[in-house]
């Protein structure tokens, strides 16, 4: 992590960044579902604890659980189990206001590599908490999109993203004119290469106060 002064000059660039093209159009906003609009690992560690009987209590909110006895495998299932609910038990990492905001101001989507198989539960969750039926962007996650690739070649002006890698590709070709807000959720320390359009956020909600300043920013006349 960088010092306060580093954070606050790379959220400056982006905001800046944002606010440059104003051909008149909403910037184009996506957001990672997994652990970025919704707190699913949360979710998806407590249902584990309960049907199998992993402690969970020592890693913390760490990404690697492995410690814990739990594999992939248990995971999925239950992953799989929480989504075919449609997400009723996966609490939303953002409020309703917030959305409303977001939603009104930018050209904004839910992007996730989950599959289509499992978009309708996604459909559902976005309607049960916000009460809209908002655009998601399912991109495909065969082969499987470890690095966020394919998130960033559905031509977002900006991503929100809790992916390291996704971070790591930013310095790609793809991703030049692109901005993206990691939101910092999980205390392991992760390699973050940090590019003059990557900032760090500590939530999701800070994401989407820097995208509306974006948008403040964007809608002022200018100076001149
Ligand atoms: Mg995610």
């Amino acid at each position: 992590m960088g010092t306060g002064e580093e954070s606050k000059h790379a959220l400056n660039l982006v905001i800046s960044q944002l606010a440059k093209a104003k051909d008149g159009r909403k910037l184009k906003v996506g957001m990672d579902i997994d652990d970025t609009a919704a707190s699913t690992s949360l979710s998806v560690r407590s249902l584990m604890e309960e049907r199998f009987g992993f402690d969970f209590s020592s890693v913390g909110r760490k990404y690697d659980w492995s410690s814990t006895g739990a594999t992939d495998r248990h995971f999925m299932e239950i992953y799989n189990e929480l989504w075919q609910r449609d997400g009723r038990e996966i609490a939303p990492a953002f409020s309703k206001e917030t959305f409303t905001l977001l939603n009104e101001k930018t050209d904004f989507s839910f992007v996730s590599a989950r599959g289509e198989e499992s978009s309708e539960g996604l459909y559902r969750w976005v309607s049960n908490h916000y009460g809209v039926k908002a655009r998601a962007i399912v991109v495909d996650p065969r082969p499987y999109d470890m690095h966020g690739i394919r998130k960033l070649e559905a031509g977002f002006d900006l991503l929100i993203d809790d992916s390291p890698h996704v971070a790591v590709n930013m310095k790609a070709e793809i991703a030049k004119d692109r901005a993206l807000l990691l939101v910092d959720k999980w205390e392991e320390a992760v390699e973050r290469r940090h590019t003059t359009n990557t900032a760090v956020v500590d939530n999701t909600e800070h994401a989407a106060r820097v995208i509306l300043e974006a948008h403040r920013v964007r809608e002022q006349p200018a100076h001149e």
